[in-house]
């Protein structure tokens, strides 16, 4: 039939029942280990400050945060709450109680700027955001009422902490319906073309993403793992496995607000880490720079990347490097909600080092011929296409969008080429979508594109990734300037600089006559593409 099932069997335990009424904050607090409650184990701990949350203060939080958004703050089923926050003890109890009232969380990147921020507000709808001092100033344009994290100096602005005060001792949620099919989160994604759009999940998606980690953790880890998180939690893979996921099984986590390679492994010797979910360009500077740092880190047991390719190479080092520690690889999308391929075993994944795994439970798959449309055997090479309880719901108010990428009978197309193996392995080859992948953290080429051409002396503009040792890729932008005038490459890098958040940058700009298009007008990026290899190869 051309599908592939995942072969990879949940164990009854795992099987948790979906109920369509039960919500997300409700499932996770139902799973709370209770033993963990009891014995006040640590939930989070902040690595910068040594603050730390245990399981009952968490649960006591949630309820308290939920009651005060419901009763005070009259924060209603389907309004959506902006929350703009490096990682911090307070996330998930944040997320958690937006979640128990049936309101919907979307989540930024603290570092984007005043106007992509404006831009999310605008386009989620969102009623109330949530941040820090810090990034307060980027909400403040949007007229948005905004409440603090943590309690202000002067006083005169609401706080999460007050709240949490204020409605301390609150013995439950408050008894709102929350279906599985309503809408739980919208986190942006660029998808296969064009800009960010919001990435719809539903409760039935985040709980069964969450069902799935269980089964990742019980096969190769225990209750008294201690994890660590510089992975953001207003990613999919941090929200899931940190914000959410791991709290199912009691884990601790210890968290970092900003990544700093430094001062992680000084964490992870001191708090005894012994899981750290990374992404490529940390398991590089691991290999490349860990020896430099004078940290004990023989507790580390496993190290996970994901959000972008691995090399072999790099993978080879590192497992040479620490013998002892599991490598292991996973791949997966906002828009399957963070899941769709990984290892259970060590075994499996030093045997197949080029691949991010199995597919996980639950996931189908079909490998399409980019040509003929046609699903293709084993070892065939062609777009991976996803069908799973996890797969978005749709792309905020984008039907085109949202059929351009979900088809009739509900599979997902990922914009990456693959192919799987007759023992079930993913193998991903290339991203055949225009997305561009920075340090993991997504950068939308059509974005840069209109800011290139908001510039008064750039009549046309293309932006193509180039591969990067350290970061993975880096944008590049192919610049077409009107004609008499004079632009340097530095001022087109400053000109972009000065409009999008850091990671976004253009690194590198060539001039070039005519941006080459096809008949229908879509830029010819494989052109550019291999255009900039041989103008690299050259220099
Ligand atoms: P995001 O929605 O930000 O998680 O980005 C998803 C995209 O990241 C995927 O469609 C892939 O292109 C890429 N990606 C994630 N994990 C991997 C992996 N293990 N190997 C290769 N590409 C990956």
């Amino acid at each position: 039939t051309g599908i592939y099932h995942s072969l990879v069997k949940l164990g009854t335990k795992h099987e948790i029942p979906t109920k369509p009424d039960l919500g997300t904050a409700n499932f996770v607090l139902s799973q709370f280990p209770q033993a963990h409650l009891a014995e006040a184990r640590i939930a989070f701990i902040d690595s910068g400050t040594n603050r730390s949350v245990s399981y009952g203060e968490l649960r006591r939080s949630i309820y308290s945060l939920a009651s005060a958004l419901f009763n005070r703050l009259k924060v209603r089923k389907g309004d959506v709450v902006f929350v703009l926050s490096p990682n911090s003890t307070l996330y998930s109890t944040i997320c958690l109680a937006v979640l128990s009232v049936g309101a919907v969380v979307t989540t930024a990147n603290p570092i984007n700027t005043e106007s992509e921020i404006a831009k999310q507000v605008h386009d989620s709808g969102a009623k109330l955001a949530i941040s820090t001092l810090e990034d307060l100033h980027k909400l403040v344009p949007t007229g948005i009422p905004t409440i603090l994290t943590s309690r202000p100096f002067d006083g005169n602005m609401l706080s999460i902490e007050e709240l949490i005060e204020d409605c301390y001792g609150s013995p439950q949620l408050p008894q709102v319906p929350v279906a599985q099919s309503d809408t739980a989160a919208i986190l942006y994604s660029s998808g296969t073309t064009g800009r960010s759009k919001g990435v719809l999940l539903t409760h039935a998606n985040i709980i069964s993403i969450m069902r799935l980690l269980f089964w990742q953790v019980d096969v190769s880890g225990s209750q008294d793992d201690v994890f660590f998180a510089f992975i953001p939690m207003f990613h999919i893979y941090g929200m899931i496995f940190f914000g959410l996921g791991l709290l199912c099984i009691g884990i601790t986590t210890v968290l970092m607000q900003k990544y700093d390679f430094q001062a992680m492994l000084v964490a992870i010797q001191k708090y005894k880490v012994n899981n750290l979910p990374a992404v490529p360009p940390v398991i590089l500077a691991l290999v490349k720079h860990s020896s430099k740092v004078k940290c004990d880190l023989s507790s580390l047991k496993r190290v996970g990347s994901g959000a972008a390719p691995l090399s072999k190479e790099v993978a080879q080092e590192f497992r040479r490097m620490f013998p002892s520690v599991e490598l292991r690889q996973g791949y997966g999308l906002t828009e399957s909600s963070g899941g769709a391929a990984f290892f259970a075993s060590d075994k499996d994944a030093k045997a197949h080092p080029d691949s991010c795994g199995k597919l996980i439970p639950t996931f189908c798959a079909k490998v399409i011929d980019i040509e003929t449309g046609k699903p293709l055997p084993p070892r065939k090479e062609g777009e991976l296409w996803f069908k799973s309880p996890t797969i978005m719901k749709e792309y905020l108010g984008n039907m085109e969008e949202t059929s351009a990428t979900i088809d009739s009978e509900g599979w997902l197309r990922t914009g990456d080429l693959g192919y799987i193996d007759e023992n079930g392995f993913v193998y991903i080859v290339e991203r055949i979508k225009e997305l561009i992948k920075h340090n993991g953290y997504q950068v939308a080429p059509a974005e840069l594109e209109s800011v290139l051409l908001s510039h008064p002396l750039i009549v046309d503009a293309a932006v193509i990734p180039v591969e990067d040792e350290e970061t993975g890729q880096i944008p590049m932008a192919y610049v077409v300037i009107a004609a008499g005038s004079e632009l340097s490459e530095d001022q087109v890098i400053q000109f972009v600089a000065g409009e999008v958040a850091p990671y976004k940058k253009v690194r590198r700009v060539s001039f070039i006559d005519t941006i080459p298009k096809s008949a229908a007008g879509k830029i010819l990026r494989k052109d550019l593409v291999s255009q900039s290899r041989h103008q690299l190869v050259s220099k």
